[in-house]
């Protein structure tokens, strides 16, 4: 690896260090802390992330930075540092945000989630792509997760860093964060590396269950096992965890967890009126499709029987049906 990209990381391990500082320690970081505190975050699991605040001073981590003497165009470059367009001197990137550093699978700080305190945009602003922080391939979380997910052979994979943190304080060790809402083939790759089976618990919202149904294809490509947690509407599972606690999340959002196929038939049962017959013979059709899709033949026959049994169909007939759809997908 190149010096440059061993500074950039020193670079990152120092500011990490310092905003851990001031949100513990001093009296400029007690808005923030309060904050994550009246947000059901325990003071051990700021320590676990080494979550930090950047204060409302735009110069303070250049100061420092310049003062260890750090190359500060390079710090730039590490998106540690940015160039205003008015006067083009550097200043901090971060500033008035609570910092969740993001770190690599061997634990080094690469980058940063930056959230603003309570309302406002943009509500996160993350590190910049830069040769050591390489989001598509960087999972949030999976440094202190790992061991936990080879250990049960399982990962729970959330969209955000608060998911993360709500589920450990939950108990739930073996959460990993995508950073974001697509995942990518990348990081899928990873996680393969470390587990055969994934929990996605994605936003209750709309685009969170359209982000989980593309992860889920992208999951499932790689050999993962795929399941599908549901959560209400309008809740994340950082509000789950706060509404209804950590025990009532782990029974019913994560035990109760769908095989992806379930899943993708609720999904596409959604506003059908399956008692119309044109609409229930589409839903068998796409249901077809995704079952032929498979990549495990006994997985194929299970949910082919399944889908024979629910509408009263011929198991021979369905058969028939996939082997026309596997032709003309050739
Ligand atoms: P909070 O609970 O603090 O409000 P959240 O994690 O629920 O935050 P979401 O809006 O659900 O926030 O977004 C999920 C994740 O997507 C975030 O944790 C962050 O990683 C990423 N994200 C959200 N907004 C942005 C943004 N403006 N820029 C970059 N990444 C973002
Ligand atoms: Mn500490
Ligand atoms: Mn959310
Ligand atoms: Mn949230």
């Amino acid at each position: 690896r190149s010096s440059s990209e061993n500074r950039q990381k020193e670079g990152h391990h120092l500011a990490a260090r310092f905003y851990h500082h001031l949100l513990i320690n001093t009296e400029q970081g007690k808005a923030a802390y309060d904050y994550l505190i009246a947000r059901g975050f325990s003071h051990d699991m700021l320590e676990r992330f080494q979550l930090g605040f950047s204060p409302d001073q735009p110069q303070v981590m250049k100061g420092l930075l310049d003062k260890r003497g750090y190359n500060l165009e390079e710090m730039e470059e590490a998106g540690l540092l940015l160039r205003q367009e008015s006067n083009w001197e550097l200043k901090d990137r971060f500033v008035n945000r609570i910092m969740f550093p993001i770190h690599d699978v061997q634990g080094q700080v690469i980058g940063f989630g930056g959230r603003v305190l309570g309302d406002g945009e943009p509500k996160y602003l993350n590190s910049p792509e830069t040769p050591v922080f390489k989001k598509n391939e960087t999972l949030y979380g999976l440094h202190l997760a790992r061991q936990h997910i080879r250990k049960r052979n399982e990962a729970v994979l959330f969209e955000g860093y608060a998911d993360v943190i709500a589920a450990a304080n939950a108990g739930i060790l073996n959460a990993i964060g995508s950073l974001g809402t697509s995942l990518t083939e990348r990081q899928a790759k990873i996680i393969r590396r470390h587990t055969e089976r994934v929990i996605l618990c994605f936003d209750g919202d709309n685009a969170g269950q359209q982000a989980a149904r593309k992860a889920a294809d992208i999951l499932e490509q790689q050999g993962l096992t795929v399941y599908v947690a549901l959560l209400p509407d309008q809740l994340d599972p950082d509000d789950y965890l706060k509404t209804y606690g950590a025990d009532q999340f782990k029974t019913e959002i994560i035990d109760g967890a769908f095989p992806l196929m379930t899943f993708k038939m609720r999904f596409l049962k959604r506003g059908r009126n399956l008692q119309d017959e044109g609409e229930k013979l589409q839903y068998i059709e796409e249901v077809l499709k995704e079952v032929t899709n498979l990549p495990k033949a006994i997985e194929r026959d299970v949910y082919l029987r399944q889908l024979a049994e629910e509408f009263s169909l011929s198991f021979d007939a369905l058969k028939q049906e996939q082997f026309r759809i596997y032709k003309e997908s050739e």
